[in-house]
């Protein structure tokens, strides 16, 4: 697990985004951030093996059983930036504003290469959610199960 796509596209003597780096224990975040960047988005994002595995959500997030939303995933974030909220600016990577939409902890209840169930209990999202990978590797679709 590393940080370097992460580090590698942000400049930290311009942006205020954590630099971070890889936590050795294991914790639980679920964290939404709602991202007004060129197009707005919905970062969700999961503690998991010492970083936050990310995922950007075109559309509001589900919160109710029947909406499926397409989660393209993205480069691990470092745990700190759990707490991040403020404006990236112009001309760096992800440039807009970064604010907290939901957060909270999750509960892994299975993990496989291409499919994640976790019970989420959050202040928006509580239940329990499924993250299904596409084909492609990127892509995943990500709905409310119960
Ligand atoms: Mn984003």
């Amino acid at each position: 697990m590393s940080l370097k796509e992460y580090q590698r596209k942000r400049s930290f003597h311009r942006t205020s985004e954590p630099k971070g780096e890889v936590k050795m224990s294991e914790g639980n975040i679920y964290v939404v951030q709602k991202h007004a960047a060129t197009h707005l988005h919905y970062d969700l994002r999961l503690e998991m093996d010492g970083v936050l595995k990310s995922w950007a959500v075109p559309k509001e997030p589900p919160l109710t059983v029947g909406v499926r939303r397409l989660a393209v995933q993205v480069e691990d974030h470092p745990v700190e930036y759990a707490n991040f909220e403020g404006t990236i600016p112009e001309g760096e990577y992800g440039a807009g504003t970064v604010e907290i939409w939901d957060r909270g902890t999750y509960k892994l209840i299975d993990r496989k290469e291409d499919k994640l169930i976790v019970e989420i209990n959050g202040n928006k999202l509580k239940g329990v959610y499924v993250l299904v990978r596409f084909k492609d590797q990127k892509n995943w679709l990500f709905f409310k199960k119960k």
